[in-house]
């Protein structure tokens, strides 16, 4: 865990000012906008962006990150890769199957991946935690309030995460459309990355084990935002013989919100952009930040509106809908699946060549490409004319 950098009390000296472009929050998702827009330009100079958060860049995980290899690699962040793995062990009560994915999983360093992302946008940072908008809507520019004063920008990118501070109807758990995840880190190795489908571990979810080079992360995850996961995460660190230590949590969302709204661009899980039955939010929060700094560009370099970009970012993520859909459908059915049923279909899914169909078909909700060569199109072009 690194140190606390983070200025309290009188050291928080105040903040304000006026911005093209303001970016809260400084994860997996601000970041993306953030690395987005470097080199952006507007008629008077340079494009002035600020990014706030209320921890330094890297300060505090938020997840068990593990993402597709390729995208740490695209993105220059491969400096933070701890392990990488080209299979998936899934336990259930009656069996354990191998899953030979065609594509590479890694686990990685948080600090060490935000520090990459930042490292490639030409962004102000500061540190400030962001309250609400003060702000009417519908004016050309929205203010924002923190709690070391406001700042203006016509630009304004939610990527605060679940609580989607900056966007009219807030979710309340548990009566909300989010799942739970708790995980642990201990000290260990394992060369498998591993999960558990097995309602003695979790009624409606799963377990897993994700090693990371000299630490594993053990967590519980549920689809039910009323089931407490915190005995379920001990025991299942007990079961496999690792230390209850270092727990971290949060909610997830399961289900897609409005991208574009009240003037403000919302993405990552602030967008509910985490992917259904996997809860896989990292490569999302990417692709869709990515999809996001293309369309602020353009803006700022005056080849569209802000209501323009509202529109087409706001559709683009829309189109994505399907997928959430049905992810959403296989996440209500899971726990529905009979163990014994559920055993026998993973193994009917073990072959190579069913493998290797579904977790491409997979990988393309988000693929890598995106980041790598903007303008080409994907196995959908419609979903992929941002980049243009
Ligand atoms: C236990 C657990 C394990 C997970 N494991 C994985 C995994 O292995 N792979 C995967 O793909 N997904 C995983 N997920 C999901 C993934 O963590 C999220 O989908 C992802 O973090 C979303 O990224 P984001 O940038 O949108 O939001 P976040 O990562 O939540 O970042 C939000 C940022 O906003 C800041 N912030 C929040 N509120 C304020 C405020 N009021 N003012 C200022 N700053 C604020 C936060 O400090 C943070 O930096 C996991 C989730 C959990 C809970």
């Amino acid at each position: 865990m690194p140190t606390r950098r983070t200025k309290r009390g009188t050291e928080r000296t105040p903040l304000g000012g006026e911005y093209d472009v303001l970016v809260c929050g400084a994860s997996f998702a601000g970041l993306a906008v953030a690395r987005e827009l470097a080199g952006a330009r507007t008629s008077s100079g340079p494009a002035r962006v600020l990014v706030l958060d209320r921890y330094e860049v890297g300060e505090r995980q938020t997840s068990a990150c593990a993402a597709p290899s390729e995208w740490l690699t695209v993105l220059g962040a491969e400096r933070s890769i701890r392990q990488t793995f080209d299979s998936l062990v899934i336990h259930t009560p009656h069996t354990a199957v191998r899953f030979r994915m065609p594509w590479k999983f890694s686990t990685f360093d948080y600090p060490a991946l935000c520090e990459d992302l930042d490292a490639q946008n030409d962004a102000g940072f500061d540190v400030a935690t962001v309250t609400g908008r003060v702000s009417a809507l519908g004016g050309d520019v929205v203010t924002v309030q923190t709690d070391r004063g406001e700042v203006t920008a016509p630009l304004v990118v939610d990527a605060l995460g679940w609580r989607r501070v900056l966007g009219g109807s807030g979710y309340q758990p548990p009566d909300a459309p989010l799942s739970r995840g708790l995980e642990v880190h201990p000290s260990g190795s394992s060369g498998e990355i591993e999960m558990w489908i097995d309602r003695a571990v979790v009624p409606a979810g799963y377990g897993w084990s994700f090693p990371a080079g000299d630490e594993i992360r053990v967590g519980v995850g549920s689809f039910d935002p009323r089931f407490h996961v915190k005995k379920p995460t001990v025991d299942l660190a007990e079961r496999l013989d690792r230390e209850v230590v270092r727990y971290q949590g949060n909610w997830i969302p399961h289900r897609l919100r409005a991208a574009a709204e009240d003037d403000v661009f919302f993405v990552g899980d602030s967008a509910g952009h985490c992917l259904p039955l996997s809860a896989e939010g990292i490569r999302p929060a990417f692709y869709f930040g990515i999809a996001l700094g293309r369309e602020l560009r353009r803006v700022l370099e005056g080849r569209s509106s802000r209501d323009t970009a509202l529109r087409r970012y706001g559709s683009f993520s829309a189109r994505h809908s399907w997928h959430f859909e049905t992810l959403l459908k296989g996440q209500r059915l899971l726990p529905r699946v009979p163990p014994r049923l559920l055993s026998v279909a993973l193994r009917a899914m073990e072959s190579e060549r069913f493998t290797g169909w579904a977790f491409d078909h997979y990988l393309k909700m988000a693929h890598p490409s995106f980041a790598a060569e903007p303008g080409r199109p994907l196995a959908r072009p419609a979903e992929h004319a941002l980049a243009a």
